[in-house]
């Protein structure tokens, strides 16, 4: 049998160190962001609601930021105060959302670094389709609560995503994280607001403002500071970077 000559063994190590870099697999990364006060700078759902629901939403919006009621029972409560057709409620949507001045580079960057994006919102989907398809960013995957538009300009709300353990939030974001974490190495939650401070806590990076980054410290969970997309995007390309 020929013995290997030193150089052919170092060579053949340089060529499996190479092989093995290259079969290494990627980070599955996962970005899972809020849409109302996050993607959307202002709150629609709060904008639609406090515009088409009239009379009698005070009491619900009272007893829900006294943490009386959760999202659940103040949607159930306020759809039934609603009078108005989807194209009436989408043309007020159009005409007062604000969109975050760097989100579409943001959804770029993700796409170009291998990064799943998914909305998750405790907000009504028919405002977060109209946005996104506005934007030309309707090919993003989002969970939210369910307006069903009825006959007489009457509405009703359906929660596919509510956990019946819990009740406080009509869309567990918690849930869609846990759904996902052995799908994905990594996990990253991008919010602002209640309903993101159970995934918030569950995520391996996030980035909170607002409530979120309040709560979030109080309870010693590990978070970045933002404004907007921009910070973000800055980080995480900076990051990537390895500096
Ligand atoms: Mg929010």
């Amino acid at each position: 049998m020929k013995k290997r000559s030193r150089v052919e063994t170092a060579k053949n190590s340089y060529a499996e160190f190479i092989k093995g870099t290259m079969e290494k697999p990627a980070v599955r990364t996962l970005v899972l962001c809020d849409f109302d006060g996050t993607i959307a700078t202002n709150d629609m759902g709060y904008d639609v609601i406090s515009h088409f629901a009239g009379e009698g939403w005070g009491e619900i919006n009272r007893a829900y930021c006294a943490d009386e009621i959760g999202s659940m029972e103040a949607y159930r409560k306020t759809a039934s105060l609603f009078k108005v057709s989807r194209e009436e409620i989408t043309r007020y949507v159009l005409d007062h959302v604000t969109v975050d001045d760097h989100f579409g580079e943001f959804a770029s960057f993700c796409r170009d670094s291998g990064y799943e994006i998914k909305i998750v919102s405790d907000g009504l989907d028919f405002y977060i389709d109209a946005v996104l398809k506005n934007i030309g960013l309707d090919d993003i995957e989002f969970y939210s609560n369910v307006l069903i538009f009825e006959d007489e300009r009457r509405v009703s709300v359906e929660f596919p995503g509510l956990n019946s353990e819990c009740l406080k939030c009509g869309n567990c974001k918690s849930s869609i994280l846990e759904g996902y974490r052995s799908s994905y190495d990594m996990i990253i939650y991008i919010g602002d607001g209640y309903s993101d401070i159970c995934p918030a806590q569950d995520a391996d990076l996030v980035f909170a403002k607002s409530l979120l980054y309040n709560k979030l410290k109080e309870r010693g969970k590990e978070c970045i500071h933002y404004h907007g997309f921009g910070d973000i995007l800055l980080y995480l390309k900076a990051r990537n970077n390895g500096t």
